[in-house]
């Protein structure tokens, strides 16, 4: 084998004039179709100067072009940079000179922003819109429509790709070749997938959940993706019926359940529903089984690993729990000061090993150093517990946790009351800062539509429950929390405006 990954998910399928993308005008791609549109591209890169080993920055919306430069990239050897398209011209400036990357390519709209960007890290600046047009594609077509596969070493990097900065700045994890071709068999093979599936696919793809988990599983299992902008209730309904199997993060789904054109005859033909990015509420789990009698796949995963862990998907899926470690991948949880392994039932820190792990923090040494043990163990900084039946239930993040008065407590405990009180949609229970415990507890609390909330009451019922320490001194209603792309609750920002209060 010459190139593992490009081999495995994308070169097997040359010549094959199998549907691969459908797009919501009715338009048809198929394997080989897109295969030679990115060998056009890979000619193109070369010919823009980027060989085996360089970097290549991407800011563009997500189409089938996109998709195509990162086949591109595998085939030619290129290292793989997605970014999120929400980041502003600063934001890109930081992940282009951090990368070294010798190209950078965006959307038309952002060129005149980015150009700068571009110049002054000796970059190439070129562009790519959602529909395809731009003077890549414009250069590109030109060229010829196969190219010599570069020759990898699964051990070779494949992609960087930046942590979503949830907790802190986002960090470029160096991922190779054989950490994803590892994760996209396993999966595909826990999870079932063969060339007669059609995956739903509205998710964005500068993250590893749409760009890894659901796209290089379908490559791996020679199946179609419905290969949608984004996510849109009105053409996820209208498409549900074509589809067998559908990822999405928690937010997908609530709004889902949120329409009445989601019904159980929508859902009866699909095979699977997967969530993870963010904690899918055990109500959403619960309530998705009502109407529809499918209980969602949740699995959990990060960038720096792929996927870690999966409900099974035969055997019971539990709701509020991330299921078991996946083959060839090993999980335990552990003490954060001493690093020993915890007995079953008390909460650590989640660290795992596998063939699935990353290389490092692209030029973090130290970081790398700090979050990834010699033994091969990468430490999350994730909390989490066994249950009784082995399995893990995430209460979340390390930087998350509240040390108050010196007692340690998990929001996630608080949470789960708060989302019990009469009129409560969602909660988010941050820590700040506090003159006499060091840190104490503040809850924001979302209500549920045309509901208002009875705080006093609230405060009253949950302080039966939880111990002097843990009560939240502060409650703050807001109409929803603010989330990123990916669904997940950004506490930090939520810390950034409340932390005053008590100081
Ligand atoms: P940063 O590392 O920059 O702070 P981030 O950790 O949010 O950002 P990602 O790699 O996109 O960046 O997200 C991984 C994190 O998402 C996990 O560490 C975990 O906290 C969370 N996560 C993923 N799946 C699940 C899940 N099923 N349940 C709960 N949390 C999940
Ligand atoms: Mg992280």
């Amino acid at each position: 084998m010459t190139n593992p990954l490009y081999d495995t998910l994308f070169g097997k399928h040359q010549g094959k004039t199998t549907p691969f993308l459908r797009l919501i005008d009715g338009t048809v791609i198929t394997h080989d179709g897109f295969l030679q549109t990115a060998a056009q591209y890979a000619h193109l890169l070369n010919a823009l100067g980027v060989t085996a080993g360089d970097r290549i920055a991407v800011q563009i919306a997500k189409s089938p072009q996109s998709l195509a430069v990162y086949c591109a990239c595998v085939q030619a050897g290129i290292i793989f940079l997605p970014l999120n398209t929400a980041y502003t011209a600063d934001e890109v400036a930081y992940f282009v000179e951090n990368s070294g990357a010798r190209v950078v390519l965006c959307d038309e709209g952002h060129a005149s922003d980015l150009a700068p960007v571009a110049k002054s890290a000796g970059a190439t600046l070129e562009t790519l819109n959602g529909d395809g047009s731009g003077s890549f594609t414009t250069k590109a077509v030109d060229y010829p429509v196969a190219f010599e596969t570069v020759a990898r070493e699964a051990d070779d990097l494949a992609a960087f790709l930046y942590t979503s900065g949830t907790t802190g700045r986002s960090k470029g994890a160096m991922l190779t070749q054989a950490n994803l071709l590892s994760n996209a068999k396993t999966l595909a093979e826990e999870w079932r997938f063969t060339d007669q599936d059609v995956l739903l696919h509205a998710l964005p793809i500068f993250h590893t959940h749409g760009l890894f988990v659901a796209t290089n599983i379908t490559l791996f299992a020679g199946g179609q993706m419905i290969f949608m902008p984004k996510f849109d209730l009105d053409q996820i309904v209208a498409n549900l019926p074509a589809a067998t199997t559908m990822m999405g993060v928690p937010t997908f789904y609530t709004r889902l359940l949120d329409d009445a054109r989601f019904t159980k005859d929508l859902a009866q033909h699909m095979r699977l529903f997967v969530s993870g990015s963010a904690p899918l509420l055990a109500e959403t789990h619960v309530s998705f089984e009502e109407r529809t009698g499918h209980r969602i796949l949740e699995r959990y995963g990060m960038t720096e690993t792929n996927m870690n862990t999966s409900n099974p998907y035969d055997g019971e899926r539990r709701a509020g729990t991330v299921g078991f470690a996946l083959p060839g991948v090993e999980v335990k949880i552990t003490n954060a000061d001493t690093g020993e392994t915890l007995p079953q039932g008390e909460i650590g820190q989640i660290e795992v090993r596998g063939p699935n792990v990353f290389k490092g923090y692209w030029q973090m040494p130290e970081k790398t150093a700090e979050e990834l043990r010699e033994d091969g163990f990468f430490i999350t900084g994730d909390l989490g517990q066994f249950d009784a039946d082995g399995y893990i239930q995430i209460v979340g993040r390390n930087k998350d946790l509240i040390i108050s008065g010196g007692y340690n407590i998990y929001p996630k405990e608080i949470e789960l009351l708060l989302d019990e009180e009469p009129g409560v949609l969602e909660s988010a229970v941050i820590g700040v800062p506090h003159p006499d415990f060091g840190e104490t507890v503040v809850a924001v609390l979302v209500p549920q539509a045309g509901k208002d909330l009875d705080l006093e009451a609230i405060k009253a019922s949950v302080g039966t429950s939880l111990a002097r320490f843990k009560q939240p001194q502060r409650l703050i209603v807001l109409p929803e929390l603010p989330r990123n792309t990916m669904g997940k609750v950004q506490k930090k920002a939520l810390r950034e405006e409340y932390g005053g209060l008590f100081t």
